[in-house]
Formats: structure tokens, C-alpha cells, sequence
């Protein structure tokens, strides 16, 4: 558990002392991973640009790195950053990314340099709030919530589980899974392969699980294998319950049991995809034909997207977030127009 990492807890490289007024932190499994604000609070210092710079003194020691200051005026400060995914001016909550563990500034190796400011601008051991909240700023209401929110830290994942769906054998029809005459009440798992559009006979539990914001959701279900039922990785897939469409991704992954005719299915939103890390060379495209190249390459969905002007060409080695960032970020720079983004 951590409050400072997103998918792993925190192993301490190297502690609080009087030549090093911070602690570093790597994953539990020994690796990278995004940075995400301790606590609530808005964003006072967003520093990109550095690359490594060993042995550097002063603020360059930091690299790029991001200060969030909280409600009574002490900060917390992420430095050696890869990247950092937020400007100066945002407010954020808890759990929040903020950019992904790096190797930048006066660093030996990919890690997060975790620093605790109080209010009068005095740095002290972050140790003891790692995984609790910061001095005075108990967001806990209640006296004994303290289990409870541990609790709630350590499952942060919301997860649906809808208890054995009694499908029907597949039927099929043409149309689109956005098309209201597909809505029927109850819980439906439908798939679009091509133009057809199938009603799989669905066996057992839906679990629908969603991590925190920003991360893909995951939903996994068997099926009965039967001659109507023909889909493969890739295809659409919508879950329904009462008619409301509580989550649209991609099949990722199809597995046949052995001895029964039965098919188990995971499938991810489409967030998933823009995660992956990529490297993409383009020449000469705008951020709006970048933005179909990605979609076309991971065979997702895209509604209308307006020409953005302003060719560009690029070389980026980072994950598709942060490849459609940066070419959205140079197009504002150089056009003065603020982007909006088409939902995916
Ligand atoms: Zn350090």
C-alpha cells in the first residue's frame, strides 16, 4: 500500500537524514510507477524539462518535479519525475497522478524523492505519513474511521459483481451497440463483431472492476459456446444494466475451458490501450491525424474529431497518454487554440 504510488506499495530506498531531507521510494516489486498525490491539495510547482543530472546541487537536483500544497499551507514535493502530468494551478485529490517515477536530476536510478514542507516551510521525515494522512489534515470525520479507511485505501477498487446472469443461447442481430432499440431492462452483455451485433448466453458472474480514476476498467465473464456465438479479441463489447450502459471496451482476452463449452472473456475500456507505452515517429502530421493514427493502429472507437491545423513532426517514447499530450500541448503553443478532446 502507498499513498504516493499508484499500482504498488513503497519500498524505501534511502531515509530521512541530515544530508537528505526526503525519503526515496521505488514500488514493492522494485520498479517504476505513477506518482500520485499524497493528499488533497492544488498544484504549485509543475517542473518539466530536465533530463539526468548527477551530481547537481540546488533546485536541478530535483529534476522535474511537482510541489502539491495542501489546505493548511505545508506542501509535499515528488521530484525525479519522468514526466509530470499536471500544471501549476491544478487542484487534485488524493491518489491523483501526477506524473511517473523517473531518473531525472541529481538521481541514480529511477525513483521517487518524496519530501514534507510544514506550513512555516520546514522540511521533516516524511516516513511516519507514507501511508497515513499528513499532520493536521485528517480527512477522516469520524474518530474511529481510521480501520475503515484503511480499508477503503487498500480496496480501492470499486467492483460489481452481477450474481449468475441467466442468459439465453446467442442471438444475433445488425446494428450498432450504440443503437437505443439494443436496450432491454436487466443485465445484458453484448458484442459487436463487424456489423453483427450478439447476445451472448452468459454463465455465472459479471465482475465489472474499476480502479481508480484515470485506470482502465475490467470486465470478465463466461459464456456458453454455441453456433450463433462467433466473436474474437478485439471486438466491442457494451454491459447494460437496466438499460444504462455501465461499460463499453474491448475484448482482450478469450478462454476456452477444456471440458465445457464455455468461454471466459476479459475486456478492457479503452483507457487501457492509451497506457501502453509506444514509440511513435511521425512527420508532418497534425494532432488530429495523429489522433486517428492511434486509434486506428489499437482499433479503437472515435467520434468526430475536428482538423487541428498546425502540422508538426515528432519522435516520443512514452505511453500514448502522454505522446497525445505532448502533440496536443505543441499545437496549443503554436495555434493559441485550446484543444477539446473527443471522448474515447
Ligand atoms: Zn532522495
Amino acid at each position: 500500500m502507498s499513498r504516493v504510488l499508484q499500482n504498488y506499495g513503497n519500498q524505501v530506498t534511502q531515509g530521512y537524514h541530515s544530508s537528505h531531507h526526503g525519503i526515496d521510494l521505488i514500488g514493492s516489486h522494485g520498479g517504476t510507477d505513477y506518482v500520485v498525490a499524497h493528499s488533497a491539495g492544488t498544484v504549485t510547482a509543475a517542473v518539466s524539462g530536465y533530463g539526468n543530472r548527477q551530481g547537481s546541487s540546488g533546485m536541478t537536483a530535483y529534476g522535474n518535479y511537482v510541489d502539491v500544497t495542501h489546505t493548511d499551507g505545508s506542501f509535499t514535493r515528488y521530484a525525479h519525475l519522468q514526466y509530470v502530468s499536471v500544471s501549476k494551478g491544478k487542484k487534485v485529490n488524493s491518489g491523483d497522478v501526477l506524473g511517473y517515477m523517473g531518473n531525472t536530476g541529481n538521481s541514480y536510478g529511477a525513483h521517487l524523492h518524496f519530501e514534507y514542507w510544514n506550513a512555516s516551510g520546514v522540511r521533516s521525515d516524511p516516513t511516519p505519513y507514507i501511508d497515513a494522512d499528513l499532520p493536521g489534515l485528517n480527512s477522516s470525520t469520524t474518530a474511529n474511521s481510521s480501520k475503515a479507511k484503511a480499508e477503503k485505501e487498500t480496496k480501492d477498487i470499486t467492483k460489481v459483481v452481477v450474481k449468475s446472469v441467466e442468459g439465453s443461447t446467442a442471438q444475433h442481430s445488425t446494428g450498432n451497440l450504440t443503437d437505443t432499440k439494443m436496450l432491454s431492462a436487466g443485465v445484458e452483455i453484448l458484442i459487436q463483431n463487424g456489423d453483427k451485433i450478439m447476445l451472448p448466453c452468459v454463465k455465472d458472474d459479471i465482475t465489472l472492476e474499476s480502479h481508480r480514476k484515470g485506470s482502465p476498467a475490467v470486465l470478465k465473464f463466461s459464456c456458453v459456446k454455441d453456433s450463433n456465438l462467433n466473436f474474437q479479441e478485439g471486438n466491442a463489447v457494451s454491459l447494460r444494466v437496466n438499460k444504462a450502459n455501465v461499460f463499453y471496451g474491448y475484448i482482450f482476452e478469450k478462454k476456452h475451458s477444456s471440458d465445457m463449452p464455455v468461454i471466459q472473456v476479459t475486456c478492457y475500456d479503452q483507457l487501457r490501450y492509451f497506457k501502453n507505452k509506444d514509440t511513435y515517429i511521425y512527420t508532418n502530421k497534425k494532432y488530429s491525424d495523429l489522433i486517428r493514427m492511434l486509434v486506428g493502429d489499437f482499433h479503437l472507437a472515435l467520434g468526430t474529431i475536428e482538423d487541428t491545423g498546425y502540422p508538426m513532426s515528432r519522435a516520443e517514447e512514452t505511453t500514448l497518454f502522454d505522446i497525445c499530450g505532448n502533440a496536443s500541448d505543441e499545437t496549443v503553443l503554436n495555434t493559441g487554440k485550446v484543444l477539446v478532446q473527443t471522448t474515447w
